[in-house]
């Protein structure tokens, strides 16, 4: 029989194109022998999707297509209606990036705890002016439990010694315990937390999750990190609570506008550090994201 065509319009990692040619005609949609849609659509049973789109027409001109594999988690560019009515198969990478991101997150909490960004700003006598503080023995809050705060309460309490707390009310006591967390109370976590983490996704009921309130509900000298979506924070409250002395510093790799202007109120803050989105950017992220909507593939089609 015929090897099913896979079409991969855009470059994605080589691995994941060397675990598709043992199952698949692997076509390319860019490089030397590039093969437009065009030329494949009426044969095509799947794509492997980074960037590009597969929009309804599309998806009408391909009677063999069964499955749209997306390297990473959004799907913005898939017509979901169309591709459910079609019975299309639609897939997500939604594990490949959870060590990056915790990483990230212990990156942005060590750079706050210890006076980093101030420290690379270099102005007036930095050496004098930074006390840092150790993350042993002190208590890490985390907002929402899932895969990439599970991931940050592993390296939290077995790489610095650190106590872990989490709220998450979609997840019981004894799932949370059980993925190394002590459950708490939103009210609890925040009184008890040096630090806090926001993990949740945007939607109507995190929005503004952690607002004026919360912080002040927290330690003085408490740190804020952010590496879920912005808007969970609510930015003025952070200006507010940083401006009087309560927090010590943020962290944000997300924030309501991105990329964050040149001119933003945050960025005057010498405590606060903010990185560009790029929790999820490493080469082994790239790599599995890849890798795992290939294999994806591979079962869909066996
Ligand atoms: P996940 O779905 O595994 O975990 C999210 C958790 O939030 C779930 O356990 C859910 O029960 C909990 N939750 C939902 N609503 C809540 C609420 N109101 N209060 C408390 N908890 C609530 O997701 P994940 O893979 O761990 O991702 C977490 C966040 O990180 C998401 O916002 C995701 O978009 C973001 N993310 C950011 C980057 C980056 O580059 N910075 C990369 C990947 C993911």
């Amino acid at each position: 029989a015929e090897s099913p065509i896979v079409w991969i319009p855009r470059p994605v990692h080589d691995d994941a194109l060397v675990l598709l040619r043992e199952h698949a005609d692997v076509r390319l949609g860019y490089g030397e022998e590039a093969t437009t849609f065009e030329e494949i659509a009426d044969r095509v049973v799947g794509i492997l999707l980074r960037t590009a789109r597969v929009d309804g027409e599309m998806m009408r001109r391909a009677p063999a297509l069964s499955i749209v594999a997306r390297h990473g988690v959004g799907l913005d560019t898939v017509d979901l209606v169309t591709a459910g009515q079609r019975g299309i198969t639609v897939t997500t990478t939604p594990t490949a990036n959870t060590r990056s991101v915790a990483e990230h997150t212990i990156a942005l909490l060590l750079a706050v705890r210890r006076g980093i960004g101030i420290a690379v700003r270099g102005e007036g006598d930095v050496r004098a002016s930074i006390q840092g503080r150790e993350l042993a023995g002190s208590t890490l809050g985390l907002i929402g439990f899932g895969r990439i705060a599970a991931s940050v309460a592993h390296i939290a309490r077995h790489g610095f010694g650190m106590r872990v707390l989490a709220f998450d009310p979609m997840r019981s006591a004894e799932d949370i315990a059980a993925d190394g967390a002590e459950p708490a109370t939103l009210a609890e976590l925040l009184a008890a937390s040096d630090a806090v983490s926001l993990h949740v996704p945007l939607t109507p009921e995190t929005r503004s999750l952690i607002g004026l309130d919360e912080l002040l509900a927290m330690p003085k000298g408490g740190v804020v990190l952010n590496t879920s979506r912005g808007g969970t924070l609510d930015e003025a409250a952070l200006l507010t609570a940083l401006r009087r002395g309560h927090l010590a510093g943020a962290g944000l790799d997300v924030t309501v506008v991105e990329p964050l202007p040149a001119d933003h109120p945050l960025r005057q803050e010498p405590t606060v550090i903010i990185t560009p989105h790029v929790g999820a950017q490493t080469a082994e992220a790239m790599r599995r994201m890849a890798t795992d909507a290939a294999n994806r593939i591979i079962e869909h089609l066996s």
